[in-house]
């Protein structure tokens, strides 16, 4: 299983820090159907892709082993998204071009090029996310309902995509905060697949 944490650093810092970064450290499975409480041990790295503009690297995963159940326990840093390559930041801002500034797909990725050179987002990449934001939205909503109490949230449609983000914008320190809350709520990324 992958969990997000909560980290200040950027993905630059976390890559030069490599495997000195102070990971977390579980105090017992973190397996639902385990949670026995003998601290998972060590088990290595994997290393995947964190790309935004100007940085494009291969960062190291910290990955645990309980071995009760004998699963294995990945800590993401909060700049990643599990399964997806660029980083929160940049598919963040994807999100707020289209949705909060109302920009077309085609604007959007012509302001990514002059952006970065490390970006080569297509439309379907965009549109992917677009996509997949919208598909959330639900979830989104009973997550966004208990961590801001009150919150008036329109039909999950691309008015409720512009509302979420301007809540995430105006509520949060960050995005990064937003995701970890979000995931540390919901058990998932708000930007996993939907069934
Ligand atoms: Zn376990």
């Amino acid at each position: 299983m992958q969990e997000i944490f909560y980290t200040l650093a950027t993905p630059k810092e976390y890559f030069h820090q490599s495997r000195k970064f102070p990971f977390p450290k579980p105090q017992k499975c973190l397996q639902p159907d385990c949670l026995i409480s003998i601290p998972p041990k060590k088990h290595g790295f994997y290393s995947r892709n964190a790309i935004e503009p100007d940085f494009l690297e291969r960062i190291d995963i910290r990955r645990y082993h309980c071995e009760y159940c004998g699963k294995t326990i990945s800590y993401l840093p909060c700049f990643c998204l599990p399964y997806i390559q660029y980083t929160l930041k940049t598919v963040f801002f994807g999100l707020v071009c289209h949705f909060s500034l109302e920009f077309s797909l085609s604007v959007c990725l012509k302001l990514f090029r002059a952006v970065s050179q490390d970006i080569y987002w297509t439309y379907q990449h965009l549109q992917f996310y677009a996509k997949r934001f919208i598909l959330n939205l639900k979830r989104i909503y009973i997550v966004l309902r208990q961590l801001l109490p009150g919150i008036i949230l329109p039909e999950p449609t691309e008015k409720g995509a512009q509302r979420v983000l301007y809540l995430v914008l105006t509520g949060f320190a960050d995005i990064q905060a937003f995701s970890a809350r979000f995931f540390e709520q919901g058990g998932r990324s708000f930007l996993a697949p939907c069934k």
